[in-house]
This record gives C-alpha cells, structure tokens and sequence, in this order.
C-alpha cells in the first residue's frame, strides 16, 4: 500500500493507493459511520461494509441530482446523524460525487471520506476536492470544492468493472501520462495487455503514477484558477461528443477528444507526427476509440455551447510534444478548419 497526501486549502486528504476495503475501519471513528452506495455496489460488497447504517442510491447519471440529495439528507436526519457523524461514500464517481457534497452541506459539514470501486473514480473523480450534483441539463452545477479525510483504492474492487467500465478509467490513464508523465507513456506502451486484464501490479502501478500527477496539480491549483485546467485535455472535444451521441461513453468520447486535439498540436507544430501516431496506436490497443462517425459540425456546434468559451475563441490544452502541455486560445473558425482538415 502507498499512501499519497493532497493539501487542500480547508483539510489534507490521504490517498491509499492499494489498501484493502477489507481494513476501511482503521480509517474510521469508532461509531456513528454511515455509508453511502449504489445498488450495484451494494449488491456486490455489502458484507464489506454492513457493519454501518447504508444509505443506497441508484446508479447512473440521471441520479445526481438535488433530489438524490434531499433523498439522503432526510435519510441522514433519519438515522440521527450529526456534527460527529462520519459519512464514506463507497462507489463509482457517481457515489463520490454526491457524496461529497451532501457531506459538505449538511449541517455546514461533517467529516467524509470515500472508498472508489471504479477505475475512474481511483484515478480521476474521486481525487481533487471537487463534489456535486447535476441541475436539469447543465453538469456539475451545483458543488463545492471540500477534501474528503481519506480515499482508499481497493484493485481488487476493480475485478467486478464491466469492460467499458474499465475502458472509461484507461482514458483518463493515459490523458494523465499525455499531459505529465513522458516515462508512463512508454510503460502503458509496454504493459497495455496486462493494464486491460486488470493484472494487479500494472494497475495498483497505473493508479499509483495517475493520482501522484492528479495531486501535484491539484496542491498546486485547487480551485482551478490556472494550472488544474490542464485536466481538461481531451474534454472540450470530448465533452461536445457525448452532447452529440446518447451511447458513448466519458472515457470514449475524451479518447476521441484526445486524438482530435493531438491533431491540432500536430497542426500548430508543437506535437510530432510520430509522437501523435503513437498515440493512436496506444489507444487503438486500450480498445480505445480514436475517431467518430458523428458529423465534424454538430461537435463543433456543440463545443461553441461549451461554458469554458470565451467570447470567439476557445481555450484549448494542446500537447507540445508527449508529457508537456500548453494552454491555447483558438478562434473558433480556424478550429472549424482544423477539425474540417
Ligand atoms: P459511476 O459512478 O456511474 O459507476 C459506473 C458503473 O459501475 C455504475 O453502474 C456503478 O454501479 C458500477 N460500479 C461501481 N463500482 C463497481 C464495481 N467495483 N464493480 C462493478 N460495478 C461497479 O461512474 P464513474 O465512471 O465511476 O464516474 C462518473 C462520474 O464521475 C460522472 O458523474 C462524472 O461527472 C464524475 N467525475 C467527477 C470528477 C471530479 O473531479 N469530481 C472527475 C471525473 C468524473
């Protein structure tokens, strides 16, 4: 097990990378822990955590909401929970997500933590303080940035993932190795088999490397005021994708994001040409997708909509070469002929 720490500006929060759910309790107060799930997670490990009072809630995104949210806090009122009370949030990004900020709110906060069973949420959702819900169509809305206590990352929690589950947690993987880590980009290379069969040291080795670049950023930039928006390499394009399809995923569409804009750090002359085919090729072995049958001009319509735009240019994380990031403002006509290329 390696533990990493994250400063945040209100609490340090411990990442365990490789602690077993098996040991959550040493994590824990003695009593009054209560415990948020989703059916799913509920289902599969409830013996791991029945010991506590379980909050479950459904799976899936329609179900962040403020309603999921006043749906625990009365269960929490239910259950006597107070200022003392510690709350963990077992699941996906989902689970986390809510989590947080429910534990944030109520009663002007009570102390949390998380247990993250996806891949995604060990190496991305449920690292960096950001919690919230969804209001009508707009994502992530209504939050809080509030570090949890503690977030333990079981890879034998990941055994259970559907394989798109998986997929999903290996974009964001490899986004971190594109925007930071040079040296990880060629062990994905090397490993890629045994990262997708989910062999225990490449991925505890995968999740460890992800939230050691996720939390060098976040202690440098917390609330995103600059640095942390190199997060969102892949996610303009990618997030105007999934506006545009009902059946892709995050980590597919931020895969295809991410190839879209390694094409235009080719374009702009900061990324080489074999570094981009490399690229692809890593992805194509993820089982990854690298391109889309979608229209290029409804993406590019959808991305016009995005809130990160300002006025009529778009800020866009381009890479200079693999493990380096520069942050680009570009009009949104010479993007429509890049993409068009
Ligand atoms: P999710 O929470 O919906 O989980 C995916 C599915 O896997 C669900 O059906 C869940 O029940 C199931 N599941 C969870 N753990 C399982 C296990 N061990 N075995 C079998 N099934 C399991 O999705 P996700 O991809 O983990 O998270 C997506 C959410 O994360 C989105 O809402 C996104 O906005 C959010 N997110 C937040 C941040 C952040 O910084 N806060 C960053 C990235 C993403």
């Amino acid at each position: 097990m390696k533990e990493l720490i994250i400063h945040g500006s209100n609490k340090e929060s411990r990442i365990l990378v490789g602690e077993s759910i098996k040991n959550l309790s040493k994590y824990l107060p003695s009593e009054k822990v209560i415990v948020i799930t989703d059916t799913n997670v509920n289902r599969l490990y409830n013996k791991e955590f029945n010991q506590f009072q379980i909050i479950e809630i459904g799976t899936g995104e329609q179900i962040k909401t403020l309603q999921t949210v006043q749906f625990i806090y009365e269960k929490l009122i239910e259950y006597e929970a107070d200022r003392t009370s510690f709350i963990v949030g077992i699941g996906g990004g989902i689970v986390c997500d809510i989590t947080g900020f429910v534990a944030s709110t109520y009663m002007r906060g009570i102390r949390f933590g998380f247990v993250a069973t996806t891949l995604l949420a060990q190496v991305d959702a449920s690292l960096g303080g950001k919690n919230g819900v969804n209001l009508n169509k707009f994502k992530n809305m209504i939050g809080v940035f509030n570090q949890p206590d503690f977030v333990l990352c079981d890879m034998n929690l990941l055994k259970t993932l559907p394989d798109r589950e998986i997929l999903c947690g290996m974009g964001e993987i490899v986004k971190h190795t594109l925007i930071a880590y040079s040296a990880m980009f060629n062990y994905l290379e090397e490993n890629y088999q045994k990262a997708i069969t989910l062999d225990n040291q490449v991925i505890e080795k995968l999740v460890y490397e992800s939230v050691v670049i996720k939390s060098d950023v976040v202690n440098k930039d917390e609330k995103e005021k600059g640095l942390r928006r190199i997060l969102n390499f892949g996610h303009t394009i990618g997030h105007a994708i999934e506006k545009c399809s009902t059946d892709i995923t995050h980590g597919e569409a931020i895969s295809i994001g991410m190839v879209m804009a390694s094409a235009i750090s080719v374009n702009k002359k900061l990324l080489k040409k074999d570094e981009y085919l490399k690229i692809i090729d890593l992805l194509k072995k993820l089982k990854l997708p690298v391109s889309t049958t979608i229209d290029k001009q409804k993406i590019i319509d959808a991305m016009k909509k995005d809130k990160k735009r300002e006025g009529a240019s778009i800020n866009f994380i381009l890479l200079d070469g693999i493990g380096k990031t520069l942050i680009e403002s570009i009009k949104v006509n010479e993007l429509e002929k890049i993409i068009n290329l």
